[in-house]
């Protein structure tokens, strides 16, 4: 079991350099600690080293989880969305990562009507076009994009991105450009302002946050690894 509090200090001063080489202020970056398949203890020590922003990828996880935790830490839903569990996810979370249709949103907008939230999202672009990840086309974001920006409710912060698992994290650095430079041509081409990008997990935060990451999800790197798989495409 590794030492969370030593691995956290590690990330942050990662994240810290990567900002420095980048000429990026460190505020802007988010550490989103994922702690999907670690217990509550695990969470416990880490808050104890001062960290409050968690991301967990699955609504029936989590619930329990977060139950047994103190109020007041900051919840990411960072998984795929299923749409009967919208109702149970919006209250505890305050940032889903993942929409990646106009059904979805829409949907999410409705159910947070009824609860009286203004949930923020980030839309999940599936930057290198692979079969099995979720996420938007760029062209089908841009072809939503008009009808995202009216829903009443929810509050669009950005782009997400999961590219393709590599060795060397070098490699995803033309993916995180490619997302930066979506949301960089959505921002001009509907005149609105999307400032966050979550991209960069354990392998590749560092990367990430020299082309714009404003919130990197990092779990193993920080919680150890998992010794199961959460869905089908991230272990
Ligand atoms: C699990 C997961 C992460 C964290 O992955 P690590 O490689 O353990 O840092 C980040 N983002 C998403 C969407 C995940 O499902």
């Amino acid at each position: 079991m590794p030492d969370i509090a030593d691995q956290l200090s590690s990330i942050r001063e990662r994240i810290l350099a990567a900002c420095g080489r980048a000429g990026r202020k460190p505020s802007s970056v988010e550490l989103i600690a994922v702690s999907k398949t670690f217990p509550a203890e695990a969470v416990r020590e880490a808050v104890a080293a001062g960290q409050t922003v968690f991301g967990e990828s699955r609504q029936q996880e989590a619930e329990p989880k977060l139950a047994e935790l103190p109020e007041g830490l900051h919840w990411h839903f960072i998984g795929r969305v299923q749409r009967n569990k919208v109702r149970k996810i919006l209250p505890l979370f305050e940032v889903v990562h993942a929409v990646d249709s106009l059904k979805l949103a829409r949907h999410i907008d409705r159910v947070a009507g009824e609860l009286g939230l203004f949930p923020k999202v980030f839309l999940q672009v599936n930057i290198a076009d692979e079969e099995s990840k979720g996420g938007y086309s760029a062209e089908g974001i841009r072809e939503d994009m008009e009808e995202l920006l009216r829903l009443e409710r929810v509050e669009i912060l950005g782009l997400m991105c999961i590219p393709p698992a590599v060795e060397d994290a070098e490699r995803a650095r033309p993916w995180f450009v490619k997302t930066r430079e979506l949301r960089d041509e959505l921002e001009d081409g509907f005149q609105v302002e999307l400032p966050s990008l979550s991209m960069g997990m354990s392998g590749d935060f560092e990367v990430a946050v020299e082309e714009g990451a404003t919130h990197v999800r990092v779990g193993s790197s920080i919680f150890g690894r998992r010794s199961y798989r959460v869905d089908g495409e991230l272990g």
